[in-house]
């Protein structure tokens, strides 16, 4: 029952979940006369703050800061920070409650929880970044923990913005605390952590392909976004001997034929936080397509022709007509990097043609779990090579794969690996949570 009508987001993820698991719910009554959907849909603890902060002209600016620490029935909450002028309680309710699933999935000991700020990084300078990010942990600093919550990156916040972070709540604390990820490699960051979830996604469709006897090399990829999910899927795809022809940003789309040229693009988003037309100033013979231009009904990236669709920016990024224009041209795999990038009616049709479909919650696990990986680091106060990392990331996306795929066969649909995720991710929490009594 929906008693909150303005988080739509967060109702999505909710229904999308319960319907995959109303088998398992038939089957074992005991989770219903314990309540557990009903303590599942509500986080354990929110919390909201005031995030004031000095802009570089002297004025105060104030933003709304969130955690959401949704559930802990596995392990520390875990999960990202998004700063996105979209941020609020639904988003981050949405994201929290998919990484319970997620994180579950991974087989690694994590709860799952979220947070960020309606902040815009976009424009803003190097200093006026680092106060926002200051004032941020100063509330924030009192409610984590190495053993508590442990949060990470998401949109909007990469390497730079956790490590000021970082750097006051050590101050604040004394302490050089294991208390987010994706850290710096100088000073306690996991190698492949700033990869993690680009590769993994591109790893879990290794496993979809491999299940029809095809190969990733050759293939025609269509990805959209051009941040951490999207570079790193890019830089994967060109290993395994793919062509990635599309990256886009808030503001447009790139088709290169010739394939994106990754290079240009981390040095226009990695390095210079620039804007992705500039592509152009380089290549030509690209196109690019200004948001204002893109059809009414959907997202232009989608409009190209190609073998294996990547989203890879935000939620609800591919429309019901844009998975119509996917299918109708001939895409036959769609794996998500981004969190719910498609909409209900899209993932509909996918699942009904047959088409292989890697949902976000188990295809985009690889950076939650390379997280893990470093808090495991972290802990031991040891420190692993990249093959090794990288190693055990390639493992985990398999286990993921089975994981989700015997499920759908258990549960009579082999091929809905959104039914066979949701179920599998659930089993592990609603199991602990029994465990666990009425808390
Ligand atoms: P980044 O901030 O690095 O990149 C986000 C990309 O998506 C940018 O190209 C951005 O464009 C674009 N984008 C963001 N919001 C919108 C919007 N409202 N409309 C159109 N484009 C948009 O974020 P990440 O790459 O880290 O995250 C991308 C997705 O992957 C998110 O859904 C995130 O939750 C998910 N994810 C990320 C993980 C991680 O490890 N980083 C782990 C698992 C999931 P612009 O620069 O113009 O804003």
């Amino acid at each position: 029952k929906q008693t909150s009508p303005a988080q739509s987001e967060f109702y999505q993820a909710v229904e999308d979940v319960l319907e995959s698991i109303e088998p398992i719910i038939e089957e074992r009554p005991k989770y219903q006369k314990q309540g557990i959907i009903e303590r599942l849909v509500e986080p354990e603890r929110q919390i909201m703050f005031r995030v004031p902060w000095v802009d570089d002209e002297g004025n105060v600016q104030v933003n709304k800061g969130y955690r959401v620490e949704f559930n802990s029935a596995l392990g520390p909450y875990k999960g990202g920070l998004r700063f996105h002028p979209s941020v609020n309680a639904g988003i981050i309710k949405f994201l929290g409650f998919e990484q319970i699933f997620k994180n579950a999935l991974t087989g690694l000991p994590i709860g799952g929880g979220k947070g960020g700020a309606n902040f815009d990084p976009k424009g803003k300078s190097d200093a006026e970044i680092m106060r926002f990010c200051q004032s941020f942990m100063t509330e924030l600093h009192r409610h984590i923990g190495p053993n508590t919550d442990v949060p990470a990156g998401d949109i909007g916040v990469g390497t730079r913005e956790i490590g000021y972070m970082f750097g006051q709540y050590k101050r604040l604390v004394n302490r050089f605390d294991g208390v987010l990820t994706g850290k710096s490699h100088l000073w306690g960051g996991s190698y492949v952590r700033k990869q993690a979830t680009g590769y993994g996604a591109v790893y879990f469709a290794q496993c979809l392909l491999e299940d029809s006897n095809e190969t990733i090399e050759g293939k025609r990829c269509l990805v959209s976004g051009s941040g951490n999910v999207a570079i790193y899927a890019i830089e994967k795809l060109y290993e395994l001997g793919a062509k990635p022809v599309t990256c886009s940003d808030s503001s447009g789309t790139i088709y290169h034929e010739q394939g994106i040229d990754l290079d240009l693009l981390k040095r226009i988003k990695e390095e210079n936080h620039g804007r992705l037309h500039e592509y152009l100033e380089t290549h030509e013979n690209a196109q690019y397509t200004s948001r204002e231009d893109y059809p009414d009904d959907g997202h232009c990236v989608w409009r190209y022709k190609g073998d294996i669709a990547f989203p890879c920016a935000t939620q609800n990024e591919l429309t019901d007509k844009d998975a119509q224009a996917l299918l109708e041209n001939g895409c036959r795999y769609i794996v998500e990097g981004a969190n719910m990038p498609s909409t209900q009616g899209a993932v509909d049709l996918f699942i009904e043609s047959g088409v292989g479909y890697g949902p976000g919650k188990a295809a985009n696990a690889g950076g939650v779990a390379t997280s893990q990986l470093e808090m495991a680091q972290n802990a031991s106060m040891l420190r692993w090579s990249f093959d090794e990392v990288d190693c055990k990331l390639q493992s985990i996306m398999r286990n993921i794969y089975r994981d989700s795929k015997r499920t759908a066969e258990e549960f009579n649909h082999p091929s809905n690996l959104v039914l066979g995720a949701n179920i599998a991710g659930f089993r592990k929490v609603a199991d602990a949570m029994l465990e666990q009594g009425v808390v």
